[in-house]
């Protein structure tokens, strides 16, 4: 079948360990244009706290990619019939300096939405949210947030910095990024340093749900609810792989017990179908501690899910 959009390359016309490494064997281009969506990587790891190597991570999610095919064969989503999408590569960070990263990849992410494409992020280091977070502002003013992981991300400082993996999203705040009562914080747990770790987020009017909360249950009703609040705000998905348990996804830097699970995963972003999403990543994949390569497949299949759900995806 011809389509006036870009395929990715199929398993018939060339096998699915060859070729070019691109995020889901698509085309590659050198930006945005013409785009409605992107998938660009940011090799960045030099904001972890604990184990490195999420530097690696756009390159090996890219490579576990290659057995993904178009159709969505849960939800009936074929995103590639509605959409011009394409892999414009890596952000080309300064590896020796993170501050000076922060810059580049707003500078980056501004050149992407000048063209109206959403772009899916493969990390890196969950410092990167932070600076396409201030490019959104720009675009489209706060946005809401749906923050899947084990951490909260809000810490003052680490170390005495201002700018690490473990502080974006009291940057954002700050800086008046996030429409902070449709923030969702989903998956938080883990031991922390006193009782009222989480209570800063809840002062800010986020929305948190601990991991606990999430135990057994179907996560479809809380998305429900999600997609209520939200309404047609402008809402970014942040996708930490560390949300999940380490059983499906031991390849990342700060590890947590207790957590997700893969379906909980799904229905997450699954359940964001219908929300006005303006961008998403899937943040802290470490393929050095991930040597069966199943947290990148699981990151690849979740950026996925996320084109999936973008506006103007149909579902048949
Ligand atoms: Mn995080
Ligand atoms: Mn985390």
């Amino acid at each position: 079948m011809s389509s006036k959009f870009n395929q990715p390359l199929g398993g018939n016309q060339m096998p699915r360990f060859g070729g070019m490494a691109t995020m889901m064997r698509l085309p590659s281009q050198p930006n945005a244009a013409g785009l409605d969506a992107c998938f660009v990587g940011v090799p960045m790891d030099i904001g972890t706290s604990n184990r490195s190597g999420t530097r690696h991570g756009p390159r090996q999610i890219r490579a576990e990619s290659c057995m993904l095919r178009p159709y969505n064969m849960a939800t009936g989503a074929s995103p590639f019939d509605d959409l011009q999408v394409a892999d414009i590569g890596d952000v080309a960070i300064n590896t020796f300096d993170l501050k000076k990263s922060v810059g580049i990849i707003s500078d980056h992410y501004d050149g992407i939405l000048l063209h109206d494409c959403v772009p899916l992020t493969l990390g890196g280091d969950h410092t990167l949210t932070y600076p396409i977070l201030q490019a959104m502002k720009k675009k489209h003013g706060p946005v809401a947030l749906v923050h899947v992981d084990a951490h909260a991300d809000i810490n003052d400082e680490m170390f005495g910095e201002k700018i690490a993996h473990g502080t974006p999203f009291r940057r954002a705040v700050e800086e008046g990024l996030l429409i902070c009562d449709k923030v969702y914080q989903i998956g938080l747990r883990g031991t922390g340093y006193s009782s009222d770790d989480f209570d800063w987020s809840r002062n800010q009017g986020f929305n948190v749900i601990q991991a606990e909360e999430c135990w057994y249950k179907s996560l479809s009703p809380l998305m429900e609810r999600v997609r209520k609040n939200i309404g047609d705000a402008p809402v970014y998905i942040s996708f930490d792989i560390d949300s999940l348990d380490p059983a499906f996804a031991p390849g990342t830097g700060t590890v947590e017990i207790g957590g997700l699970t893969i379906w909980q995963g799904l229905e997450i972003i699954r359940g964001g179908a219908g929300l006005n999403i303006v961008g998403c990543d899937l943040v802290e994949v470490s393929p050095p501690y991930d040597p069966s390569g199943n947290t990148a497949l699981v990151g690849a299949n979740l950026l996925y899910e996320m084109l999936c759900v973008l506006p103007g995806v149909s579902r048949n």
